[in-house]
């Protein structure tokens, strides 16, 4: 990944306030990243980003509602090496209609050795390290034996 990150910032609605915070917080490094969201934690993010940080324009990449198709949006971005950070808030207190998307995203960000925090302390930890400043070789398990199985009996 290079030194520019693309991160996915996602939080369900219990923990939207969370987020937020955390975004606050960190807005002057947010400026150089490019920034992906679930649709109503995309639009929350990008306008309070605008509002805190005058004379920068953020634009968020917003992508469906979580409940519509977003995490599958977002895991499908995974897929294609297009997110190499994901900040995901989920509500341990609270099952979602999407559980299962859910589940799928946060399985791809293991496959694809995504860095992934589901709480703000591993959120400050992943933004203060130096490898967030920084070009970064991420290690892919080898499937190709997996592609190349036998089919046969
Ligand atoms: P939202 O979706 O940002 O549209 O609220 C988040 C989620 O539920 O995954």
């Amino acid at each position: 990944m290079k030194r520019r990150k693309n991160i996915g910032l996602v939080a369900h609605d219990n923990r939207k306030k969370d987020l937020i915070e955390w975004v606050k917080f960190n807005k002057k490094i947010l400026r150089d990243c490019n920034i992906t969201c679930t649709g109503t934690t995309g639009k929350l993010v990008e306008d309070v980003l605008n509002s805190e940080v005058l004379g920068h324009e953020f634009v968020v990449r917003k992508m469906k509602s979580g409940p519509l198709g977003g995490d599958q949006q977002l895991g499908a971005l995974i897929a294609e090496g297009e997110i190499d950070v994901m900040i995901f808030f989920w509500d341990p207190m609270a099952a979602q209609p999407h559980d299962v998307d859910v589940k799928a995203l946060l399985r791809l960000t293991v496959l694809y050795n995504v860095v992934t925090a589901s709480n703000r302390s591993t959120a400050d930890f992943i933004i203060s390290s130096p490898l967030f400043d920084s070009d970064y070789d991420v290690t892919l398990k080898d499937y190709s034996s997996y592609l190349h199985r036998s089919l046969e009996a």
